[in-house]
């Protein structure tokens, strides 16, 4: 029999697969050969398929995004991350949604819009706490990188540099000096963006330093970092020799990033020009032109252009490079208006997401409350109350809860009517809501019939008595005439909390039991908490 063929075995399947996507995604990317690494992300996506595993399909489309738009094809892996990120939110699935906020938020920023790319640099943030314990620390790593890259484009300086200072000391539990490294190009790059030089060519000393005790071969997006630092600071030679392995095809082969290398080639380009090196930096230009083609990078064939144009400008032939600057213009009103139709589809599924996370969210909150009364209802107790204790007993923090049972209430559906039954039950609710939204983080849930529980996390023996007693009070005081008649409305409440031998959520719902028992057979209208002398009722 195959192993999917028992649920054990498919568990063990879907772990397996978890276990290699999870290696695929966390792989560092220097050296990688594109192909090899797309078709290894195609293969598990198949296995996750045949294994039903939609969860494990999106992640295995998120690394295949990436290699789109490491390729140059950067809309299209726009568009498979707004998939992705679309069914993570309707299913709240926080591993998925840190995922695709993770590739969302560079997508937005190349778009250039910084606040939508900030606010999916958050998200990732937030989806990533949600995992708790389950988030690696390379996903904690690229949540801090992807925070400060947002902050420094809108334009937060000091967010930046903490996130890149946080991102730092993560890349040291790591141990992954390229992760130390980008952390430093991506400041450098900041610092240098911001007109701080010095700052900027801190970084880059820092992360040379580690290239060099490491040996490690840095990458077109590092060198091109480095050589625009040393281009700023006048340092022609220099800037020339960082980037000379843009024009290196055997370098190109080992790191396959078609952008980047282009891009290198561009500031080359440039260096050459200002260095009055004209025909190198024809040369430079001639193979970033044939490379764009080559790999359809439209982003960087409009620096070409312009390049081009300033390089014919430099050797005196202003015709040409009047021409050449028309056909740059041209080019750029077009790679706009293409950012812009990206960027208007992005939004408008972005808006479908959000409406079907509203949906998706209404439903959930629906089936957790209790149609007559709008209390959460039993399902949502079952499902808040372990994690509350959860957490009381880790924090050695008190939680309390009041059972609470109307007296006599079928009394009032016998003699009044059914509907004023209900009528009652809804004041009540309303009685309880209130208490509850005095008391810290409490809330109030209807179990069934007449009997209601109230939580109170935070709330000692003593003063979740005093809470009771308060809802108690505000019962038997309610002016029920115009509802009851001549019948009073009076409650019976049990009170407990949490103690080492009794921190489940049913040790601790049959302790109230046991107290409101207790209540009732001490007459009714009481609290009760089990402690010896219980209050007597007050005279009405
Ligand atoms: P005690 O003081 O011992 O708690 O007496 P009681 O009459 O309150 O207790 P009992 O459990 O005998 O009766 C509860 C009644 O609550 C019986 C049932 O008809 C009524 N009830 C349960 N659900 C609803 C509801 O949704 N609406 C109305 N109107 N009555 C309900
Ligand atoms: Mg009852
Ligand atoms: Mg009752």
């Amino acid at each position: 029999m195959e192993a999917s063929a028992t649920p054990a075995g498919a568990a063990a399947r879907g772990a397996a697969l978890d276990r290699a996507l999870t290696t695929l995604e966390e792989q560092p990317r220097y050296g990688m050969n594109l192909d090899e690494w797309i078709s290894r992300a195609i293969d598990l996506e198949a296995a996750a398929d045949r294994l039903g595993r939609a969860d494990l399909a999106l992640r295995a489309q998120l690394v295949r995004a990436d290699i789109v738009g490491r390729r140059g094809d950067v809309i299209s892996s726009g568009r498979i991350c707004r998939h992705v990120h679309r069914w993570a939110v309707e299913h709240g699935d926080q591993r998925l949604l840190a995922l695709s906020h993770l590739r969302l938020s560079p997508y937005f920023g190349q778009l250039g819009d910084y606040p939508t790319a900030l606010e999916h640099a958050l998200g990732a943030n937030r989806a990533t706490s949600a995992l708790g314990g389950a988030a690696s620390a390379y996903l904690r790593w690229r949540c801090a990188m992807a925070l400060a890259d947002a902050l420094a484009d809108v334009g937060d300086l000091d967010g930046a540099r903490a996130r890149y200072a946080e991102a730092a000391r993560v890349s040291v539990i790591l141990g992954d000096i390229r992760a130390r490294i980008r952390v430093f190009n991506n400041l450098a790059y900041t610092e240098f963006q911001a007109g701080g030089t010095d700052a900027a060519q801190e970084a880059v000393e820092r992360l040379l330093r580690l290239a060099a005790d490491h040996e490690l071969t840095l990458d077109y997006n590092t060198l091109d970092t480095v050589a625009s630092v040393q281009l700023a600071a006048g340092r022609y030679a220099d800037a020339i020799a960082t980037l000379q392995p843009a024009l290196d095809d055997a370098f190109a082969a080992a790191y396959e990033e078609a952008g980047s290398r282009a891009q290198g080639l561009v500031t080359l380009c440039q260096v050459y020009r200002l260095a009055g090196d004209l025909t190198s930096a024809q040369d430079a230009i001639d193979r970033c032109r044939a490379l764009c083609e080559s790999r359809g990078l439209s982003g960087v064939a409009v620096d070409v252009r312009r390049e081009q144009a300033e390089i014919w400008a430099a050797a005196g032939r202003f015709a040409e490079a009047l021409d050449e600057y028309k056909l740059f213009h041209a080019a750029a009103m077009a790679l706009n208006s293409g950012e812009r139709d990206a960027r208007a589809q992005t939004l408008h599924a972005m808006y479908e997401a959000d409406e079907a996370r509203r949906a998706g969210a209404r439903a959930r909150e629906l089936s957790l409350r209790d149609p007559l009364t709008g209390l959460f209802n039993r399902r949502f107790v079952d499902a808040e109350l372990p994690v509350l204790l959860a957490q009381a007993i880790e924090t050695r923090t008190p939680l309390s809860v009041a059972l609470i049972d109307l007296d006599h209430f079928k009394r009032i559906n016998d003699t009044c009517s059914h509907e004023a039954g209900d009528r009652v039950l809804r004041m009540v609710a309303d009685l309880l809501t209130g208490v509850a939204g005095l008391a810290r983080e409490a809330f109030a849930a209807r179990l069934g019939g007449e009997e209601f529980l109230l939580v109170l996390p935070g709330a000692a023996a003593g003063s979740a008595f005093a809470w009771a007693e308060r809802l108690r009070e505000a019962v038997r005081g309610h002016d029920w005439a115009p509802v009851t008649g001549d019948l009073p409305v009076t409650a019976s409440i049990g009170v407990a909390t949490v103690a080492p031998d009794r921190d489940t959520q049913e040790a601790l719902l049959r302790q109230a039991d046991v107290h409101l028992y207790a209540a009732k057979e001490a007459g009714r209208d009481r609290t009760a908490d089990g402690s010896a002398t219980m209050p007597a009722r007050q005279a009405s």
